[in-house]
């Protein structure tokens, strides 16, 4: 992937350009074949994600989930998802599902998880998701008994990323009707008596992904994060920062589709001369890049607001992978289209880009949900004059 343009952008310090083009280096040193999650010869999804967060975390490439520096966690996935959606996955799994023990873990639960999840001897997970409880998390139904020895956990979760190899859950429960109180986060060992993976879910790209089923899980009260109540709050500000780098995964894959489309246009020979010298061509090459730094630019506003200190990024966030995901399907859409009938032919780099883009646009929040926050954001801004 080409950094130069992007990494002279004022959003980054030199420690970021350094590491992003150190990781660079070490990417491309791995065998292209790494990357092809898809091929024959491939392991499992899931032992290919084993092994990327082993090889990740003991070259200390998720340092920057360690210190949630958001702006290195966005180039880290940009540059990753750039090659291959499963290596992006392990990376963004790892942040995500230790994302709420970093930010309000006690001393001693982050002293006994996190540094497994970074050397990535241990595999993460957030289970937040329920099969009726998805964009509308106040229908979460998974409830967390309060008793004087711990909880007690009964429900379902569904649509969990890492469920069935992950070693620990970061799982969101109700704990009472409050509607603002109501949930609480609670760290759950994958060994719980009580804790059964059940169906896995195939998705049109490779994703290791299926339900969790609690029956009767004992947690003790060390396990909680945070205060009861604060569930609702943990998830929302977790995915505040995850969300951008969702919207940075988009700009991989889109950055990506331009790369494949625009090295095609000039070589794949039309009506006597080149495909890019069709003028309808070079316009679409033109939308596509635009739209590629339009994205980038949302994106590392709201990395960049992180790291200098705002609370929450939720608006900016939101913006952000909102556009990013949204214009990806676009360009990767484009990029098929340019390819013509290899376009949409397996084996394809851009068909498969095509399909990994998709789900961005649904999970950590759908498009829809994320015009919402946005909307509702802005309505609570104070009025001028
Ligand atoms: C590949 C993948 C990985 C995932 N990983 C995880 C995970 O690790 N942990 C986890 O907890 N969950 C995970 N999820 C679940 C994901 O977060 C949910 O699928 C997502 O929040 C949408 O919920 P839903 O599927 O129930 O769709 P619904 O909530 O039923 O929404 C369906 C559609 O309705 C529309 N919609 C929703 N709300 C509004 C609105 N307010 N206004 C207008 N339109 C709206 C949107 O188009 C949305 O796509 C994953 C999902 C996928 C596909």
């Amino acid at each position: 992937m080409r950094l130069d343009s992007t990494l002279a952008w004022p959003f980054f310090t030199d420690e970021h350009r350094v590491r992003a083009e150190r990781f660079e280096g070490w990417l491309e040193r791995l065998l292209p074949e790494r990357f092809d999650s898809e091929a024959a010869q491939a392991p499992s999804p899931e032992e290919q994600v084993r092994a990327w967060a082993r090889e990740l975390g003991s070259e200390g490439w998720l340092d920057p989930c360690k210190r949630l520096d958001v702006r290195a966690m966005a180039l880290a996935r940009e540059q990753l998802a750039y090659r291959g959606g499963l290596a992006d996955f392990a990376f963004a799994m790892q942040g995500l599902g230790s994302g709420a023990i970093s930010l309000f873990g006690s001393a001693e639960q982050r002293e006994r998880y996190l540094p497994e999840f970074f050397s990535g001897a241990s595999i993460a997970a957030f289970a937040l998701s329920e099969e009726h409880a998805g964009s509308d998390v106040s229908a979460l139904a998974t409830r967390a008994l309060h008793r004087d020895d711990g909880y007690v956990i009964d429900g379902e979760k569904c649509w969990i990323s890492n469920a069935g190899i992950a070693d620990t859950y970061v799982l969101f429960a109700r704990t009472s009707e409050s509607p603002s109180k109501g949930l609480s986060a609670f760290i759950v060992d994958a060994a719980a008596e009580g804790l059964a993976v059940g169906r896995s879910i195939r998705t049109m790209s490779p994703h290791p992904l299926g339900t969790l089923r609690f029956n009767g899980v004992r947690v003790p009260h060390s396990a909680r994060i945070g205060e009861e109540g604060d569930g609702f709050r943990i998830a929302m500000a977790t995915l505040d920062i995850f969300r951008a780098t969702v919207g940075a995964a988009a700009l991989g894959f889109a950055r990506r589709a331009f790369d494949e489309a625009r090295s095609h246009v000039l070589q794949r020979e039309i009506y006597g001369a080149k495909l890019a010298d069709l003028q309808l061509v070079s316009g679409m090459l033109a939308e596509m890049a635009t739209e590629i730094d339009a994205a980038a630019l949302l994106v590392y506003r709201a990395a960049f607001a992180k790291d200098a200190g705002a609370a929450r990024i939720t608006k900016e966030a939101a913006m952000a992978k909102w556009y990013a995901t949204e214009a990806a399907g676009r360009v990767c859409d484009r990029a098929v289209q340019l390819f013509g009938g290899r376009g949409v032919t397996h084996g394809e780099i851009v068909e498969r880009l095509y399909r990994d883009v998709r789900a961005l646009r649904i999970y950590e929040g759908a498009s829809e949900v994320q015009q919402v926050v946005i909307a509702r954001t802005l309505l609570k801004e104070p009025l001028l004059g």
